[in-house]
């Protein structure tokens, strides 16, 4: 699987560049076909230049990584467009949908960075609109009642090969049509007994355009209406209205709905041509969604997961959704990053997972903290240093800032490396620590290892060496080829950190061969004691960490807590993963 798309190859070829204020100076902006129409209408001064774009999430789950790149590419043309973005609950499903999904998503979307407070709307707020037009549309003889079970509906549809055939009930008059949506619409029915369909053409080649149902019966609370309402829009009537109403300007969506678009301009031209609804409308726009390698995406799939407790919830550090990415340390930066190297573009597109850890490397990199953690500790006696001293070290807090401060932690006669530093029988190259040979500890000093202690079992328990004083960091004097991190007993802090995996095996979890969940990485998360130097003592959630050599960790928003910490690992320093 090839980490670069074929979309994105494309655009790069007629990338140009723009500038655009984003308070943050000069920002280039790579083109795409989508911001050709956009500039395209600008010189024609359609929409008065106006962009308006929109996030039109369901309220039926936590959103993911593949949300990101739709409310990225919403948010992002409305700023550069100098234009808006509203976020829009399109909660048309009473059955599916809860406050719980609304507020985490709102909570995301302020998280990755982008501001919806004037611009928050919902498509239960139209639910009066959408039923006048409903009547609109059944008094021009445009949309009827219909009464089939839903058995003689689907087998009346026809098929991509075959024509449908028109329902018995297409040509009932408008006033026994508006009668029996009326009595729909108060709860006279049951569920099923009738739906309102769209009239338009049961011979069209495209299936959408086959009489569409536009509402159904739903004997449901709605979590923002209540129990007003017992008929509920459906997604394809509903969309397009609500967008017309905010004037929405350009409609982006995903490349499965390209068949509906005939659908969606049928519905505004007739609203527009009687004056309900202003001119120009949106235009809808598709472009292909993001797929990642190694995980799943689709509600249905998480919503499994979480049920099934085969992960934590919603916001495991594993999960591809954006609260585990938050949970595990993943930043806003490192995805609206992940979200722009994506590019845009109308080719099937599947990145690998590799890149989005790439770009929280290359976000984190030059702004990180710095630290020293010990995952797999392993005792070292250094026995020519008296026992009860201590000795003053100190490195950058980041050495690409040199404003940035120093951290402090002391070196003692007790100290912790890593058990992989250690070879007692080293392989050619191996220039840490080995009976005999020498290496330094970073920001202190050099150290040689003269004899070892094992237990029953073979594993070394202690390294005893001794320390060179004329080798303090800083000052001067021989180094050594080898450098490792450590943490001593005396003011080191105890630790458990969380080091993930992918949660499958294989590129592709869902590609039908079998049920997903055979595939999931039973390593996919080992939890470690570690041995923390002591400025990580008041590390908080949402702060990211190097540790030195070992990777980028944050602390874990739910458990970490003063005294107790506890560190997820979100990606190591080096690209490189092979399958467990
Ligand atoms: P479903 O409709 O099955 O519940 P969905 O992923 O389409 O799932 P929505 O809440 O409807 O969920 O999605 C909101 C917006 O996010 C839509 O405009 C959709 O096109 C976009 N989106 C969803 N998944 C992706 C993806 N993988 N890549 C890009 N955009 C996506
Ligand atoms: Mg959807």
């Amino acid at each position: 699987m090839s980490s670069v798309t074929q979309g994105a190859a494309t655009d790069a070829k007629t990338e140009v560049k723009k500038t655009a204020v984003d308070g943050k100076g000069e920002h280039k902006l790579p083109s795409n076909f989508i911001r050709q129409i956009i500039d395209a209408d600008q010189l024609s001064g359609k929409h008065n230049r106006k962009v308006v774009t929109r996030f039109p999430p369901e309220p039926n789950g936590y959103l993911h990584i593949g949300h990101a790149k739709s409310i990225c590419l919403n948010f992002g043309l409305a700023k550069d467009y100098a234009g808006v973005c509203h976020l829009r609950f399109d909660d048309t499903n009473p059955v599916k949908e809860d406050v719980e999904y609304e507020e985490s998503i709102k909570e995301m979307v302020e998280w990755l960075g982008f501001s919806f407070t004037e611009n928050l709307y919902y498509a239960s707020d139209y639910f009066g609109k959408l039923y006048e037009f409903a009547q609109h549309f059944i008094e021009r003889g445009l949309a009827y009642v219909d009464s089939q079970s839903a058995d003689e509906i689907r087998a009346n549809r026809g098929t991509l090969v075959e024509p449908g055939k028109n329902s018995p009930f297409r040509d009932r008059s408008s006033e026994e049509n508006l009668r029996l949506f009326d009595e729909m619409k108060r709860g006279l029915h049951a569920d099923g007994a009738h739906i309102l369909r769209l009239k338009m053409d049961m011979g069209s080649p495209n299936i959408n355009l086959r009489d569409p149902a536009i509402y159904r019966i739903r004997h449901a609370e709605h979590h923002r209406t209540g129990d007003a309402w017992c008929v509920y829009p459906m997604y394809d009537y509903t969309h397009c209205i609500s967008d017309a109403i905010e004037r929405i300007t350009h409609s982006l969506c995903t490349l499965e709905f390209e068949a509906h678009r005939p659908l969606y301009d049928w519905v505004l031209e007739r609203l527009v041509e009687t004056g309900k609804l202003p001119a120009p409308s949106p235009q809808q726009i598709e472009f292909s969604r993001l797929n990642l390698s190694y995980t799943v995406m689709s509600k249905r799939k998480l919503l499994e997961l979480v049920e099934t407790g085969l992960v934590s919830g919603w916001d495991d550090p594993r999960m591809m959704t954006l609260a585990g990415l938050r949970r595990r340390g993943f930043t806003p930066g490192s995805i609206r990053l992940f979200a722009e190297r994506a590019g845009v573009s109308k080719a099937h597109q599947w990145i690998d997972m590799a890149d989005l850890e790439r770009a929280l490397r290359d976000d984190l990199d030059a702004t990180a903290r710095r630290a020293m953690a010990v995952l797999d500790p392993v005792r070292v006696m250094i026995e020519n240093y008296p026992d009860g001293q201590t000795e003053d070290c100190s490195a950058p807090v980041n050495p690409h800032d040199d404003n940035g401060g120093r951290r402090n932690f002391k070196f003692a006669r007790e100290v912790f490396i890593e058990r992989e530093d250690f070879m007692e029988n080293p392989v050619k190259g191996f220039f840490r620590l080995a009976p005999g040979t020498e290496v330094r500890l970073r920001h202190a000093f050099i150290i040689k290892c003269e004899r070892i202690e094992k237990d029953a079992a073979g594993n070394v328990t202690t390294i005893f060496a001794t320390y060179d004083a004329a080798t303090k960091s800083g000052t001067g004097g021989r180094n050594v080829k080898g450098a490792i991190h450590w943490v001593s007993k005396v003011d080191g802090i105890q630790a458990e950190v969380r080091l993930y995996d992918r949660l499958f095996n294989v590129e592709n979890p869902d590609s039908g061969e079998g049920d997903y969940r055979t595939y999931l990485n039973p390593h996919s998360l080992k939890s470690v004691n570690a041995w923390l130097e002591p400025s990580l003592a008041n590390a908080k959630a949402d702060e990211s960490y190097q540790f030195e050599r070992n990777g980028y960790f944050t602390p874990d928003r739910i458990d970490s807590k003063p005294g107790a910490l506890v560190f997820n690992r979100a990606v190591t320093l080096k690209d490189g993963w092979k399958p467990s």
